[in-house]
């Protein structure tokens, strides 16, 4: 079973990745916890390209290309052999990440994202948790780590909010796939809420 994480900057979503792996691995499951983008060797070498240096380096297109191309790699090299051994696969971002940020923040380019997913990618998710909340608070939280690459601080609330709705418009398109969580509660309930919700996906 594959299940990923997705929301705003600062949402808590790798918290919540990392406790599901951790409360499943304890339930006796095998679990494989990654992230994008990165996640294989290769796959963090462009994140590397992509996220640090001169955030003007790469037109819009080409950044497409770039995660695409990363996602590829993380697939190939770790998300499909791990499902193909029987693992559950818990992914930081999936192609949902790609839909929103590539497809939203420098233009309308939501068609070529969906093109080239098509075509190159296909695999979608079992199970995807928004991680939900006020931009704002997200936003305020992004801000106060330290050591992490956030190359969006400066878009914004506005653009964080537009994100959010993007998310949640895509939750409602896909109900059979998403799970919308409440994600300003404490880090406590929310992940024993996300965990109950796994626990009964993977019973079913
Ligand atoms: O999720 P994480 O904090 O590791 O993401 C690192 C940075 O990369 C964030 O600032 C995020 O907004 C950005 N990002 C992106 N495009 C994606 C996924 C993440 O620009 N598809």
């Amino acid at each position: 079973i594959f299940i990923t994480f997705e929301g705003i900057d600062g949402s808590g979503k790798s918290t919540q990745a990392r406790r599901l792996a951790e409360a499943l691995r304890d339930a006796g499951h095998e679990v494989v916890l990654t992230r994008e983008p990165g996640g294989s060797e290769g796959a963090e070498q462009i994140r590397s390209l992509v996220l640090e240096g001169d955030p003007d380096r790469w037109s819009p297109e080409t950044e497409i290309l770039l995660f695409t191309a990363a996602r590829r790699d993380h697939l190939e090299k770790r998300i499909w052999p791990a499902l193909e051994e029987g693992k559950i696969v818990i992914s930081d971002r999936f192609a949902d990440s790609t839909r929103m940020y590539q497809g939203l923040s420098r233009g309308d380019l939501r068609e070529q994202v969906d093109g080239l997913h098509a075509m190159m990618i296909g695999t979608e998710p079992d199970v995807t948790f928004v991680i939900d909340m006020d931009p704002g608070v997200g936003l305020a939280r992004a801000k106060g780590r330290q050591g992490t690459e956030e190359r969006f601080e400066d878009f914004g609330e506005g653009l964080q909010r537009q994100m959010r709705q993007g998310f949640l418009d895509l939750a409602t398109e896909h109900p059979e796939r998403f799970l919308v969580i409440d994600g300003a509660r404490a880090m406590d309930e929310v992940a024993a809420d996300v965990l109950r919700l796994a626990l009964e996906r993977l019973s079913e």
